[in-house]
């Protein structure tokens, strides 16, 4: 332990000087009392940073080669979405990264997105509206109910991720509706499914909808 003669006071862990009179210490130093935390090289903030930065001489860079060869190409545009997604996504991921299902969820969302998009800019033969979309909340359904156990969460703390799923397929009737999904039996299922789904949650869970809600309600 270390002394300090003029202050008459010892001094736990590793100091330099005296903290009250700076002057000199006698006595070998000891290991540090707490614990000494490694300093990360990168923090996330600037690597989010450098990635922005990326992002934007990628933007830069598409824009020239569309602007030189006259958009002649298709894949600038593409690379363009995909930086977009690419972004947004690692946003998301280092935003809520203590919240490991709010980051599924959004990305199952993004996939939805980019699945739409895609099929929209190659014809629009309507597989995702078809196929894609439906499994897609099913599965996100599934998903939330297995890392809801998994994670050992109360069902208030999720019931609220499967309200705005629910809510969110019933979007699938707007294309059923204008005609644009070719093979709709599918998309209905997923919201029928997703309904019965709800009014079990409504019927046999209305204690954790109700305090979810006045949870959510009250922040
Ligand atoms: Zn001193």
């Amino acid at each position: 332990m270390q002394y300090c003669p003029k202050c008459k006071i010892n001094i736990r862990g590793t100091k330099k000087c005296c903290p009250l009179c700076q002057g000199r210490l006698e006595g070998e130093g000891e290991a540090p009392i707490f614990p000494v935390l490694k300093k990360r090289k990168v923090s996330n903030v600037s690597f989010f940073k450098i990635c922005v930065f990326a992002w934007i001489l990628l933007m830069i860079t598409m824009f020239w080669i569309d602007y030189v060869t006259g958009n002649q190409f298709a894949w600038p545009g593409v690379v363009r979405v995909a930086g977009c997604f690419a972004l947004a996504d690692l946003g998301v991921g280092m935003y809520y990264h203590s919240n490991i299902l709010k980051v599924v969820t959004i990305e199952i969302y993004f996939g939805m997105l980019v699945g739409y998009y895609i099929d929209k800019k190659t014809g629009f033969y309507g597989w995702s509206l078809s196929w894609m979309i439906p499994a897609f909340f099913l599965a996100l359904v599934l998903i939330t109910m297995i890392m809801g156990s998994i994670l050992k969460l109360y069902i208030v703390d999720y019931v609220i991720y499967l309200a705005v799923d629910v809510l969110a397929s019933l979007l699938q009737i707007i294309p059923i509706y204008r005609e644009q999904n070719p093979f709709p039996y599918a998309a209905a299922a997923s919201i029928a499914i997703l309904l019965g789904f709800a009014s079990y949650i409504v019927l046999f869970r209305f204690r954790d909808l109700k305090n979810a809600s006045s949870k959510y309600m009250n922040i």
